[in-house]
């Protein structure tokens, strides 16, 4: 009996030491959030949090969503088709982040509600297609790559225009905007460069006549420099839910 007592108090105290934790860390980015909006002159509501939730249990994740953090983002789909499950009372908005083999586009058109990583036409086309029918369309960021150091995923910033016309012409799609996801930086100015190459970019795909209502761009370490420049959706893992091991 005592050592269930025993067991049973610790293990509440991991569960509130968890909680309170979270808490903290949603108040720290929020901060960040409110701060770099007010200093861009920008409204705090033009801007979403994404919780990338990649490597974080069902448990943390509903933790989150009760302080009212309701889109969460994954990376690998897998690991998320295990913890949907768990989750599936709650009114979760689930996003795709990070690359994308066409062989998995089915179960991400079935199981997500939007896409941030697409980069060529055929994964479009397949999602369009695989997007089942009693689901609203299915939110899509062309992935763009930026600043041309990561060679494996986003599209060249020349072939961006066309792309989008491309997927804004396919039925069971709606195109939201542009994500990137350029490499560190060493300072805030050197952060803020492709930033803004991504939002000219957006601001010509507008001009060309398609409506895009998302910037996807800024994570833990750079969302300041991305709200600056005109981010209204910052993915952040690490800042909420702590350091992740290599995968
Ligand atoms: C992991 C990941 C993030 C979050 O990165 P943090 O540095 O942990 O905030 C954002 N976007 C993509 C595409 C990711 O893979």
């Amino acid at each position: 009996m005592q050592n269930e007592a025993t067991l049973s108090t610790s293990h509440a105290n991991g569960k509130e030491a968890l909680q309170a934790q979270i808490a903290g860390s949603f108040q720290a980015v929020e901060a960040r959030i409110s701060a770099a909006c007010s200093s861009a002159n920008r409204p705090r509501d033009s801007v979403r949090l994404l919780a990338v939730s990649k490597t974080v249990s069902a448990d943390a994740i509903a933790t989150a969503y009760a302080l009212g953090q309701d889109c969460f983002g994954e990376n690998y789909l897998q690991e998320a088709l295990s913890k949907m499950p768990a989750l599936a009372a709650l009114e979760i908005e689930w996003h795709h982040i990070g690359p994308l083999q066409s062989n998995k586009t089915a179960a991400v058109a079935e199981h997500f509600a939007w896409v941030h990583g697409v980069d060529r036409l055929k994964l479009a086309e397949r999602l369009s297609a695989q997007r089942p029918a009693q689901l609203p369309a299915l939110n899509v960021c062309v992935q763009v790559n930026i600043s041309g150091e990561d060679t494996k995923s986003g599209c060249a910033p020349e072939a961006c225009l066309d792309l989008c016309h491309a997927i804004a012409r396919l039925p069971r799609l709606r195109l939201r905007g542009l994500m990137a996801l350029p490499a560190p930086a060493a300072s805030l100015a050197e952060a803020r460069a492709p930033f803004a190459a991504l939002r000219r970019l957006s601001e010509q795909v507008q001009a060309s006549g398609l409506p895009l209502d998302t910037l996807s761009m800024g994570m833990s370490d750079d969302l300041d420099a991305a709200i600056a420049e005109g981010s209204t959706l910052v993915r952040v893992g690490s800042a909420l839910f702590g350091r992740r091991l290599a995968r």
